[in-house]
């Protein structure tokens, strides 16, 4: 028995764009979670997931309380794949694209970019033009 090997390593291809995408979403949220507005920020979550081709962009990122590997906050509760959290935008389908798709950012609809800003979005549920 080994101590500590409990835990399988975590194979993951390496991003190059991670680390700046990172780094812009961390400045747009300002430490707060993108969803709640309440919690800190704790881990980015992909709207569209990286293995249906979701790309480290802030447009497709957000940063959210809960850690991503486990139930707690808003990164646990939007990884259950209920319909309303595509609606929100939270999630983005995988033939779908994320760009000008709005989110339900701390209650306010908005369509994100990729310079770390984002846009009142009047249209949601609608394609844009
Ligand atoms: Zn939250």
């Amino acid at each position: 028995m080994k101590a500590g090997a409990s835990k399988k390593p975590v194979r993951r291809k390496y991003e190059p764009t991670e680390e700046p995408c990172k780094k812009i979403v961390k400045k747009r949220s300002e430490g707060k979670c993108e969803i709640c507005g309440i919690r800190p920020g704790q881990s980015v979550h992909h709207r569209r997931k990286q293995s249906q081709g979701g790309p480290w962009t802030p447009s497709n990122c957000l940063h959210l309380c809960g850690d991503g590997r486990g139930p707690d906050g808003c990164h646990g509760m939007v990884t259950n794949t209920r319909t309303q959290y595509y609606q929100y935008g939270f999630l983005v389908y995988s033939g779908e694209s994320w760009i000008n798709k709005p989110v339900l950012y701390r209650g306010e609809l908005v369509v994100l970019d990729d310079e770390g800003a984002w846009t009142p979005s009047l249209d949601f549920g609608q394609e844009a033009a």
